[in-house]
């Protein structure tokens, strides 16, 4: 297990890179804690593989270093790293039955048999193939061949740490709540530093102590998952956590209070921040109020989901989502007002404060 370090890390595919946009990577300086057991996350091309690869070795980065526990490895091999790292798609050895290929990377490492036969039968047991032990792994299905993978980037205790890219996205919704829940536990057991790829808020948030939000090649924030529900740091984050995610609107400052449509809020705005900075708030669909007192609103569709409605509605010109309980009344002339509680400001899509 390891500390590990990306220390200004940049990285481009094609040749000659010049602008920010020809860098997957732009400038990612981060430190994974030992132990640690973090979520990756970030919509499709944001350079979430690129950075998992570059951790493992498997891509050497355009500029940077990367260490382990303070030592350089950025010249290491892949084997020399001695990482796991479970991919989005299958990689197993299709001639193999599925112990030989849970028992190969221990094998390879000369594990003595018996602890070999001991850590695949339990690793069988988890990812619910025991009965399959002794079937040819290409017969199997998609799932239950990823399931050999995850099984093989686990089965091993002595990894520096296991990387996971999206593992489960062909597995079926009741197996990846099951196997989720196992990967915390073994994370529990073993304390490998895991990091974990997906694009779907949910999963990270229910796997994580720490989730790292990346958007177009950088990391945009770190921090709990309560965290980047209360104070998200860039409007994306904001956008992409919760569900429906936070509304953007435009606001102006005025003297120390910010005013939004015809509304005016004494929030906390840091000094630095000029009168009459075009600035946005982030108001969460679950603070704002919907009755027949504040500023009017069009309301465009309601969507019942469960307890909750979340209720689309435009203000003045910008979608608005509303969170309210299913005994909301929600009047034909619809009004809204914010509440305070529930509000970051923004400038060039960076928090500078908020809340009363
Ligand atoms: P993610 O895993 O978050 O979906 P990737 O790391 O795969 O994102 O990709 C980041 C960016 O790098 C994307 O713009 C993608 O098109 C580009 N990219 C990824 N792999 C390659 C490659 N082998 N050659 C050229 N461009 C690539
Ligand atoms: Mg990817």
């Amino acid at each position: 297990m390891a500390r590990i370090t990306l220390d200004h890390i940049r990285h481009a595919y094609g040749a000659n890179p010049v602008a920010d946009s020809d860098y997957a990577l732009r400038e990612v300086h981060h430190e994974w804690n030992d132990g640690g057991a973090y979520a990756l996350l970030g919509p499709s091309g944001c350079g979430k593989t690129t950075l998992l690869n570059i951790i493992s070795g498997l891509l050497q980065p355009s500029h940077g270093r990367i260490l382990f526990d303070g030592n350089d490895v950025t010249e290491v091999s892949t084997q020399g790293r001695n990482i796991a790292q479970v991919f989005q798609f299958p990689v197993i050895y299709d001639t193999m039955t599925v112990y030989d290929n849970l028992a190969f990377p221990l094998r390879n490492r000369k594990v003595p048999e018996a602890e070999v036969d001991k850590r695949v039968r339990d690793m069988l047991e988890i990812i619910d193939l025991a009965d399959w032990a002794d079937r040819k792994a290409r017969g199997l299905t998609a799932d239950q061949k990823q399931k050999i993978s995850l099984g093989r980037g686990l089965v091993r205790n002595d990894v520096n740490a296991i990387l996971f890219d999206e593992p489960l996205t062909v597995i079926d919704p009741h197996m990846k709540w099951v196997l989720r829940s196992q990967l915390k536990r073994i994370h529990k057991q073993f304390g490998f530093t895991m990091v974990y790829v997906t694009h779907d808020q949910t999963e990270a948030l229910t796997f994580a102590d720490k989730v790292v939000v990346m958007y177009e090649g950088e990391i945009v924030q770190i921090g709990t998952p309560a965290e980047l529900f209360e104070k998200p740091s860039h409007t994306f984050v904001g956008y992409f956590i919760g569900s429906p995610g936070m509304n953007v609107l435009p606001a102006q400052l005025n003297e120390r209070s910010v005013v939004v449509g015809s509304q005016r809020m004494d929030l906390n705005v840091p000094p630095k921040t000029k009168l009459g900075d075009r600035i946005e708030l982030g108001i969460r669909p679950e603070f704002i109020h919907l009755g027949r007192e504040g500023m009017p609103v069009k309301i465009s569709r309601i969507e019942d989901i469960g307890r909750r409605r979340i209720v689309r509605a435009e203000f003045e010109g910008k979608p608005l989502a509303i969170v309210a309980d299913e005994n909301t009344e929600i009047p034909a002339e619809a009004r809204v007002s914010f509440d305070p509680a529930g509000i970051n400001i923004y400038a060039n899509s960076w928090r500078v404060g908020g809340e009363a």
